[in-house]
């Protein structure tokens, strides 16, 4: 927390606005929209959680049963399991080397592959804070005439070519859960350019009440607002985003410069100056045929004697077994990531003892 997050809950007590609407929510929304964008450029609906914002872009391109979504596979389960709400079939797209997120000749592929089918959207997702290729992917989505719903739950405070992740597609998700780069202990946000996404995702997301003084309803809504307490917590978190970022980013600085010289690792790095990574989680890949046997799941281990956490990377969706027997595009990109790839010990409030902490416990695996 910053500092001012309990300010603000309080003002909701001593208002009396424990509600699921009020001057927090209001304030949270337009602080987003602000700086992810130009004013008034961007439109925010806050509410319950980043899954629930990907629910509600999918409701506003009318995905359903017999609509094809292309999802990158390299992600958390926030990004398909609304596809699935909405019954619709996923085709899951590989992951390239360069940004570990959607890859654009992977994408293509499908595309050309599905192109007698009704796709909907593209949901590149930007990993651990890294812009996807959204040059390429953009080009590729306008040939086909599919929309894009950017995930930028992770990435917050990223930027590709100067403009923050979130801004980039038709719609996007942020979210606010407990472990993201800021947090309101859960919550998430749909935003977009077209005002009317957003009025409509607000609409659907209180129970797609219609306009009367009984309850009357002509379509099938959510319970999925943020509530103003929660906002407030948000407001107070969104005065320290930039910190966050600094912080995050020297984390990622710190690890970089103790690999140095250690073969076998590397990091999830920007490619160009295109790429700015909040670095939300830094995370690497060990190949064990360059560190002398060492494998990711033996670091892990190591690590975890010392009681120091850190995980395996989002194992790739089209290998979930609730997935199994979805098609999948690529060349198994995302299955290396997983299966070398690392996240070490990221928080944004690590402090220089933790940190002696973990390059004790990694000097004796790396033997440095
Ligand atoms: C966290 C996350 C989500 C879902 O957000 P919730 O607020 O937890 O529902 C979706 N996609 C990715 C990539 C995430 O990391």
């Amino acid at each position: 927390m910053g500092g001012n997050e309990q300010n603000y809950v309080n003002e909701a007590f001593e208002t009396n606005w424990v509600a699921p609407l009020g001057p927090n929510v209001n304030g949270f929304e337009q602080d987003i929209s602000n700086y992810i964008g130009i004013k008034n450029q961007f439109h925010t609906a806050a509410l319950t959680s980043g899954t629930a914002a990907l629910h509600l872009a999918l409701r506003m391109l009318n995905v359903g049963k017999d609509d094809v979504v292309m999802v990158q596979s390299f992600t958390f389960c926030g990004t398909t399991n609304p596809v699935s709400y909405q019954g619709a079939e996923l085709v899951f797209i590989d992951s390239d080397l360069d940004t570990w997120n959607m890859c654009p000749l992977a994408l293509k592929d499908a595309l050309e592959h599905y192109k007698n089918r009704s796709v909907k959207a593209i949901m590149p997702v930007h990993l651990y804070g890294m812009p996807a290729k959204m040059d390429e992917i953009q080009q590729i989505a306008d040939e086909y005439n599919v929309p894009i719903i950017e995930d930028a739950a992770e990435a917050l405070g990223s930027k590709f070519k100067n403009k923050s992740c979130g801004t980039l597609g038709e719609m996007a998700a942020l979210s606010f859960n407990g472990n993201k780069i800021i947090t309101t202990s859960g919550g998430g946000a749909l935003v977009s350019k077209n005002k009317h996404y957003i009025d409509q995702a607000r609409f659907l997301a209180t129970q797609a009440r219609d306009e009367a003084p009984h309850y009357q309803h002509s379509q099938i809504g959510y319970n999925y607002r943020m509530s103003n307490i929660v906002a407030g917590i948000g407001r107070g978190q969104m005065e320290v985003i930039e910190e966050r970022v600094a912080q995050r980013r020297a984390n990622n600085q710190r690890y970089r410069k103790f690999f140095e010289g250690v073969a076998g690792i590397t990091f999830q790095t920007e490619p160009s100056n295109d790429y700015f990574s909040n670095y939300w989680l830094t995370a690497i890949l060990i190949d064990p045929n360059l560190t002398g046997g060492i494998s990711r799941e033996f670091v892990r281990l190591a690590l975890d004697v010392d009681n120091i956490e850190s995980r395996p990377l989002w194992k790739p969706m089209h290998m979930q077994p609730v997935y199994e027997g979805t098609r999948f595009f690529g060349s198994g990109v995302c299955e290396k990531l997983f299966e070398q790839g690392l996240c070490l010990p990221s928080g944004s409030n690590l402090t220089e003892k933790d940190f002696e902490r973990i390059f004790i416990a990694l000097v004796k695996i790396f033997k440095k």
